[in-house]
């Protein structure tokens, strides 16, 4: 973008979206994976629509948000755009209507009540919607974690339920590193075990491939371990104004 307003704000996003490239390219090199099996997601919360609209123009397809109110208004401003959202925050039932009008890609399922939502959603609006169960690796057997997700254990059963129910595709899983618990400070040990967890997820359920981790700080550690989508904000934008 050229426009006088942009104060240089276009070549700085251009200049850490480079950057971030090339360290998911020497992550892949690192590892031995082909570069083409990671996506990048840029997350743009809290940052306004305008660095969406840069981020297209740079490039960038795949965006993420964490709050239905700020996704649905960036979505509906860049609907000219070629951009594929994804959802990645803790979800509430009642806005699973919303979500499903922009987000191709739901990272977040983590209970029953909000499959039957965004199922009936979905089907509502004629639409089929990607899921990835959030695995909460610090959460206790059987429950659910304090930022979202399930327990490993949990895993099964709620994927099954989203293979099952109409409107939604069951795509894979998404977690974020542990910050207590037995992984704390372990991103890599953590990603391990996701990447575990997809793996016997797609025993049942082949199509299952997306696995969905890594952020800033992190992405390294989920490349490494075999992640398929990293989902960076900070990194690309900069620091987030507040604490989100
Ligand atoms: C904010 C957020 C990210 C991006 O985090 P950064 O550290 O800014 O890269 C990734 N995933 C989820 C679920 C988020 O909420």
């Amino acid at each position: 973008m050229n426009d006088p307003d942009d104060n240089g704000r276009s070549a700085r996003l251009a200049a850490n979206l480079a950057r971030v490239e090339e360290r998911i390219a020497g992550a892949c090199a690192a590892a031995g994976r082909d570069r083409a099996e990671v996506t990048l997601i840029v997350v743009t919360k809290t940052h306004p629509v305008d660095d969406v609209r840069r981020l297209a123009a740079l490039g960038v397809r795949q965006v993420a948000e964490n709050r239905d109110q700020d996704a649905a208004a960036k979505a509906e401003q860049t609907a000219d755009l070629p951009l594929t959202w994804h959802f990645v925050g803790q979800l509430q039932t009642n806005k699973a209507r919303s979500v499903v009008r922009y987000a191709d890609h739901v990272h977040s399922v983590d209970r029953l009540r909000l499959v039957s939502a965004l199922s009936a959603a979905a089907t509502a609006r004629g639409r089929e919607v990607g899921c990835l169960v959030q695995v909460a690796l610090d959460a206790e057997s059987g429950t659910q974690g304090d930022r979202g997700g399930v327990a490993p254990d949990v895993v099964p059963a709620l994927a099954d339920a989203v293979a099952a129910a109409p409107g939604l595709r069951l795509e894979g899983v998404m977690t974020v590193a542990p910050l207590t618990g037995a992984y704390a400070g372990q991103p890599r040990a953590a990603f391990d075990r996701l990447l575990e967890i997809a793996s016997s997820l797609r025993e049942s359920h082949p199509a299952a491939t997306m696995v969905s981790a890594g952020m800033s700080q992190d992405l390294e550690e989920a490349v490494a371990a075999g992640a398929t989508h990293v989902r960076v904000g900070t990194a690309v934008l900069g620091v987030r104004p507040g604490l989100r």
